[in-house]
């Protein structure tokens, strides 16, 4: 892959088709090579593997167009900062993508997600690999809405400045416990979950953001709070201001999420998708302007 980061592996999980490589045979245009995403690309001694000790990011490819593809590669290298990781080269990354998306056939909606680790204990060389899925349907979650519940995330709204090293805010392989917060929901009839700070304000769903339309101005957590800076939620702040509305991050708490003319979990992949209940309360969503939303998502071309 290159050559402080060594081994890197591009997986295309669809296909069968897939490629590993050390940085002396990558292949000489993407960086990257293909593997079989049937045989074994990962050691069980990898710290990614191990100890969850590593980042991710998630991109969305619409009919083979990969989303802000450079806000992903921008938050990648932010997130690999906090872990004291090797900084990943921004162009070889994004060639590994377009030659993970070239290889397979056009469809609707896919998504690549990128992987690096701390590769294999004591080896001191990271690990990193890409791989191409297509992705689930998200029609009912997007026009229907979905029901969240609000839980206690156990951090004060201060957790980044004052305790940097729980890498709140990085995005990193362990999501044991975002996936558990899910399964809460799940437990008590819900779709997903809406983080609250131990003093009290909205942070950002286990997997999404949070955006608001409060008085006609669409507004999301501060990303000072501890929380993960979406691109999905920048490219509706985006779409947004080129529509005439304001656009604002703030400290909300529950009562501005109740208050809310409309409110969205927004992320790569599943798009904006309505709250229309909270902790069992129905509220209502906007239809048109949620579809309005997700079609300017889908129409980005960077
Ligand atoms: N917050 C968390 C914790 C996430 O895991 C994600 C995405 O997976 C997001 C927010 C939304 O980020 P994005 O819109 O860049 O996908």
């Amino acid at each position: 892959l290159e050559s402080d980061a060594g081994r890197s592996t591009s997986v295309n999980s669809t296909t069968g088709k897939s490629t590993s490589a050390n940085s002396a045979s990558a292949d000489s245009v993407s960086g990257f090579i293909a593997v079989d995403p049937d045989s074994p690309v990962v050691s069980a001694l990898d710290l990614g593997v191990t100890r969850g000790d590593g980042i991710f990011e998630t991109i969305t490819v619409v009919n083979g167009m990969p989303q802000a593809l450079d806000a992903h590669l921008h938050r990648f290298a932010r997130s690999a900062a906090m872990l004291d990781l090797p900084a990943p080269q921004p162009e070889t990354w994004k060639k590994g993508v377009f030659a993970a998306v070239d290889s397979r056939p056009t469809v609707d909606e896919a998504f690549a997600k990128l992987v690096y680790t701390r590769g294999i204990e004591g080896s001191g060389i990271p690990t990193g690999w890409i791989y191409l899925q297509q992705s689930p349907d998200f029609t009912t979650e997007r026009t229907e809405g979905i029901s969240v519940v609000l839980l206690d995330r156990g951090y004060a709204s201060s957790v980044q400045r004052t305790s940097p090293w729980l890498l709140q805010g990085a995005k990193t392989l362990s999501y044991a416990i975002n996936k558990a917060a899910a399964r809460e929901a799940q437990r008590r009839g819900a779709d997903d979950v809406i983080f609250v700070s131990s003093d009290g304000y909205l942070l950002e769903g286990p997997t999404a953001t949070i955006v608001l339309k409060l008085d006609d101005t669409f507004v999301t957590p501060r990303t000072e709070s501890g929380i993960l800076p979406g691109t999905t939620q920048q490219s509706i702040f985006e779409i947004a201001a080129v529509n005439g509305y304001g656009t604002a991050y703030e400290m909300l708490t529950p009562a501005d999420l109740r208050r809310a003319e409309s409110a969205w979990l927004v992320s790569s992949v599943r798009n904006a998708a309505p709250i229309r209940e909270i902790d069992g309360e129905a509220r209502p969503i906007d239809a048109g302007l949620t579809e309005a939303i997700n079609a300017g998502l889908a129409a980005r071309t960077i």
